[in-house]
């Protein structure tokens, strides 16, 4: 398990719970622990614990830690977070602190891009757009075999390209978001009304997957009408990146091309150039909960500003 120089661990920090592993130089994850994540100030001391939990006295190389917020450009501070009380945390330096080793903190959503691109559906691939439909849309992108984060480390935000003009209100303050019509929560909400649980009441976003899994044609159209929308969107994205492959992760992605096909017709239905064009093929992501983790834990070799191609 060990690797020369010492284990590579990665930590997946979440609005509820912080998860640690450590990760082999094939994505795979061999030994993991979890806990609640605690309030913003505890939050570095958790990780440590974590840390020194799952290394259990071996030599740790680096740590990787995939965090839901905005990450500052030197991959080391949270600048906000949307479900954590965190402005300007100093994460990265705090940890490197409690563990004497280099840490390297990346968006949640930009971690488990980078798992799916180096270990799961976006590998072999140069040109990857991930989109995560859960709670909201998140999403991560890889241009030439490098993540691409932006001049302030907070690019591929794709949940907020806007979908309507005055459309919904979305979290971030804007209007129209892309997630506000295609994230599991706008699912849950569109169902409203129209799919009712077996106890009567709203349906959750798993019943509505278990639903459309079982053929109930009602939640079929549902999820073929939210489908194209996330095609729709997806579509600018496409307009602008030219991706060769589309990652689509999220619990939703677990119905698989129930989902996937109408994300393709909404796609092909919106893309500039048609079907005069090649497009992206559209696929599920592969590694589910455990792409943000393995994929910190693989950023944690790649110093900042250097060409990721080191790996290949
Ligand atoms: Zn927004």
């Amino acid at each position: 398990m060990s690797e020369q120089g010492g284990l590579r661990i990665g930590v997946d920090v979440g609005g509820t719970k912080i998860a640690a592993g450590i990760v082999d130089g094939d994505g795979v994850i061999h030994r993991s622990a979890r806990r609640s994540t605690p309030d913003a100030p505890d939050i570095p001391a958790a990780i440590a614990e974590l840390v020194a939990e799952v290394a259990d006295g071996e030599t740790v190389a680096g740590v990787g830690i995939g965090a839901a917020g905005f990450i500052s450009a030197d991959r080391l501070t949270v600048l906000t977070a949307p479900n954590i009380d965190w402005n300007d945390a100093t994460l990265g330096q705090d940890v490197a602190r409690l563990l004497d080793v280099p840490v390297v903190v990346e968006n949640d959503a930009n971690a488990a891009a980078w798992g799916e691109y180096r270990f799961g559906a976006g590998r072999g691939t140069h040109h990857m757009l991930a989109v995560t439909v859960g709670t909201g849309v998140g999403g991560g992108l890889v241009v030439g075999g490098q993540l691409v984060r932006g001049a302030h480390g907070i690019a591929a935000e794709v949940g907020h390209v806007r979908f309507e003009r005055n459309g919904l209100l979305c979290g971030c303050g804007l209007h129209g978001c892309l997630e506000q019509y295609a994230s599991g929560t706008a699912l849950v909400r569109r169902a409203q009304g129209r799919l009712t649980s077996a106890d009567g009441g709203p349906v959750s976003g798993p019943e509505i997957t278990r639903l459309v899994i079982a053929g109930d044609p009602e939640a079929c159209d549902l999820l073929a009408e939210f489908g194209r929308d996330l095609g729709e969107g997806i579509a600018t994205l496409v307009a602008v990146l030219d991706p060769e492959v589309v990652v689509i992760g999220g619990g939703v992605a677990e119905a698989g091309d129930l989902l996937l096909d109408p994300v393709r017709e909404g796609l092909a239905a919106s893309i500039t150039g048609g079907t005069d064009r090649p497009g992206p093929r559209v696929v599920a992501a592969e590694l589910g909960n455990e792409a943000g983790l393995v994929g910190a834990s693989d950023l944690a070799g790649i110093p900042v500003g250097r060409p990721s191609d080191v790996h290949a």
